[in-house]
């Protein structure tokens, strides 16, 4: 018997106990999900290529991380008739897309799985220090090193760091995505944090604290990998995790890249 779009999302939800579903982001963006499931895609977010490479294989549900519209809950109250907003809904439509968010939900499984896709990657799991929330102890090294090693094995186009290039970093908060400056900050001042990996940052926040930080003898370190940098690699972990749960089912990752180019 085949299963519904409605069954695999209920599935996946059986393996995050205790989650509640209370004002949580990750619902159904689009589609029918009483439709038969033909195939999964997982994603970062929705692009256009994204779509397309999806209706390809023949999928007809896009698990993505991020929203679809722009904002946190996906509200379309604003973008009705946004161009921008109008083609892609036509196009999810027309492709016969369901786009299911699977952000709080993949974050609160245990252990994490953004966090353990993105370890895993770059061979970090031994290092994850699971005494302390997304804290890794790494082998010394520098923020250089660090940042070079990062945009090395998770293949990005390129890095940013605030801080020190030669300053000596071993205790990383692992501050994937876009947590706020507030929080990236809260690590920063911590004695037992030499440096911060993040998605992104706050230009005017966080990197003035490693600024000021580094001036006043306190050396702290800042890498930034972009937002779909720091978390790709746990979608991709997603399409891995899913396979067993779901073994009928053709499961695939697209990655989404970077929307930013560096010209340097
Ligand atoms: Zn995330």
């Amino acid at each position: 018997m085949t299963m519904t779009i409605r069954q695999a999302i209920d599935t996946m939800m059986a393996q995050i106990p205790g989650a509640s579903r209370e004002g949580s982001v990750d619902t159904v963006k689009c589609g029918d999900a009483s439709q038969p499931l033909t195939g999964i895609v997982t994603a970062f977010t929705v692009t256009h290529r994204v779509m397309r490479e999806a209706a390809s294989l023949g999928a007809n549900l896009i698990i993505t991380h991020e929203p679809t519209y722009y904002n946190h809950h996906d509200r379309t109250d604003g973008l009705a008739g946004d161009p921008v907003y109008e083609t892609k809904r036509r196009t999810l439509e027309e492709l016969g897309l369901t786009v299911w968010r699977f952000h709080d939900y993949w974050h609160a499984h245990r252990p994490d799985g953004i966090l353990t896709g993105v370890a895993r990657k770059l061979g970090w799991e031994p290092y994850l220090d699971l005494g302390r929330p997304a804290m890794a102890v790494v082998p010394a090294t520098t923020l250089r090193s660090l940042a070079l090693e990062l945009k090395h094995k998770l293949a990005l186009p390129f890095v940013r760091i605030a801080g020190d290039p030669e300053m000596a970093c071993r205790q990383i908060g692992m501050l994937l995505g876009a947590v706020g400056a507030e929080r990236q900050i809260d690590y920063l001042r911590r004695d037992d944090v030499d440096a911060v990996v993040c998605g992104e940052t706050a230009e005017w926040q966080t990197c003035e604290y490693v600024r000021d930080a580094c001036a006043g003898g306190r050396p702290r370190g800042l890498v930034v990998l972009g937002h779909c940098g720091s978390e790709d690699e746990g979608m991709r972990y997603l399409a891995d995790w899913l396979r067993p749960l779901l073994p009928a089912v053709p499961i695939a990752h697209i990655s989404s890249g970077d929307p930013l180019t560096l010209l340097a």
